[in-house]
């Protein structure tokens, strides 16, 4: 830092935007917290201290994740009074590096939906046009990074929540391969894809985020130790010489005709490049599509049923607990959540499950093997990252169908728990560079070479 301001007027600077702000993008701002540690980062520079890279950088935190003595609503009716009793590990990470949390942020309730427009705070505008969704789940989170009232943010990703809202607002977003950063202390969706996932404009400021939340946690036993990735590592693609795309997702009715043929042109300008594109054979959408919602309702349906009122939440008292469990949980989830929580529930019930969920099982190590074979020849797999550009607010809430479909690009990588970096570049809404599990550093590699290319 120059000192050309203080911590505290950036981190006010950021504070006032975000209350001014129209976009709903935010549930709560966390003034007095941000403020408090701002001034202990300006004391430290002031007695001349060191400071490390993300000390005092003020950052956005998805309203999923716990921070200790903050909301944490979910975006939902149940959890509006809700505070955290205690910290996420990612959000402690940062926090421990010095950088700021000033904002939760608005999204869809529990994960569940693409546009940011199932929630109680209103629907979230897009940063480049307000009449259109700022996607979802995380739309608040990349619409605040997208205007710049939050220099990065940290989304959920399930099934493309940090990588559509990042497309869909033409920035940077992370699924990083799962398990690599710990999910304790983020609100469990569906726990066998939910990641959590960086948001912001510049592939350095994603290294440097993903390196300070990376880790294992004896809290979350699906983490694994990764190594640290290095700034200049990631500078030279020398080792990436093969990229894959799937045919199908592009030579099919739903996708855009513009997004296909600027698709296309990209593919033909990396190969200029020298590097040998590979077409691939994949699942259709609409199996990845079923596959993922059976498992995804499947799991929410099970990870839901702690939230009913007596531990957590507004509970409405009733005659009987029974009563009141059902009315607490009717009043106060929303249609969405209510579809899924019935879906999950008969895909894991006796009679159904042997044929819904278990094929649904059987289908996800048929897609992981599917990768695996794919990154015997490639390095990478590039893909577009929706079918279609942002909907008009309003319009998916019309036809679910229709919003899940649109998840068509996203999910398949989600179900065989790859690192997915969406960029800024390509189609309207961006593209979606895939690698092996743990190749994190690849797709960041990659991200470098087409900022040059694309
Ligand atoms: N749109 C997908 C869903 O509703 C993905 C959401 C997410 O990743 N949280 O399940």
């Amino acid at each position: 830092m120059n000192k050309e301001i203080t911590c505290t007027d950036l981190v006010q600077e950021k504070l006032t935007l975000l209350k001014q702000n129209t976009h709903q993008t935010v549930n709560s701002l966390l003034h007095t917290l941000a403020i408090d540690l701002a001034s202990k980062v300006d004391s430290k520079i002031a007695s001349g201290e060191t400071i490390g890279l993300l000390e005092g950088i003020p950052f956005g935190i998805k309203d999923v994740y716990m921070l200790q003595g903050t909301y944490a609503t979910a975006s939902s009716e149940l959890l509006k009074n809700y505070k955290s009793a205690y910290t996420a590990t990612a959000i402690q990470k940062l926090m421990d590096a010095g950088a700021i949390p000033i904002v939760k942020e608005n999204c869809d309730s529990f994960g569940h939906g693409s546009s940011s427009e199932n929630t109680i705070f209103g629907a979230v505008k897009n940063a480049l046009n307000p009449e259109l969704v700022g996607g979802g789940s995380s739309g608040g989170s990349a619409v605040n990074v997208a205007k710049d009232y939050t220099v990065f943010s940290i989304g959920g990703d399930t099934g493309g929540s940090v990588r559509q809202p990042a497309g869909y607002n033409n920035i940077y977003g992370l699924k990083p391969t799962y398990g690599r950063i710990s999910r304790y202390g983020l609100m469990a969706y569906a726990s066998s894809t939910d990641c959590v996932g960086p948001l912001a404009k510049s592939i350095e400021d994603i290294r440097i985020v993903l390196n300070v939340m990376s880790g294992q946690d004896i809290k979350d036993q699906t983490t694994y130790a990764s190594n640290e990735i290095d700034k200049d590592s990631i500078l030279s693609s020398k080792d990436i010489k093969t990229v894959g795309y799937f045919k199908n997702f592009v030579e099919n009715d739903a996708i855009d005709a513009q997004i296909k043929s600027d698709f296309l042109a990209s593919i033909e300008k990396i190969k200029a490049k020298g590097v040998e594109v590979k077409a691939l054979d994949f699942f259709e959408s609409e199996t990845l599509v079923s596959t993922y919602y059976t498992l995804a309702m499947a799991e929410t349906a099970s990870n839901l049923s702690r939230l009913d009122g007596t531990n957590y939440g507004q509970r409405i008292e009733a005659e009987n607990l029974k009563e009141t469990y059902a009315v607490t949980r009717s009043e106060n989830f929303s249609e969405e959540t209510k579809r899924r929580i019935v879906g999950g529930n008969q895909v894991l019930s006796q009679g159904f499950s042997d044929e819904i969920y278990l094929k649904g099982l059987a289908l996800r190590d048929q897609i992981s093997e599917n990768f695996e074979n794919d990154f015997a020849v490639v390095d990478v797999i590039l893909s577009p990252v929706t079918p279609d550009t942002p909907p008009k607010i309003g319009d998916s809430l019309k036809d679910p169908l229709a919003m899940y479909l649109s998840d068509a690009y996203t999910v398949g990588f989600s179900l065989g728990q790859l690192p997915t970096l969406t960029i800024p570049q390509g189609t309207a809404t961006g593209l979606q560079i895939s690698a092996a599990k743990n190749n994190d550093e690849l797709v960041l590699k990659f991200a470098n070479f087409l900022k040059d290319t694309l």
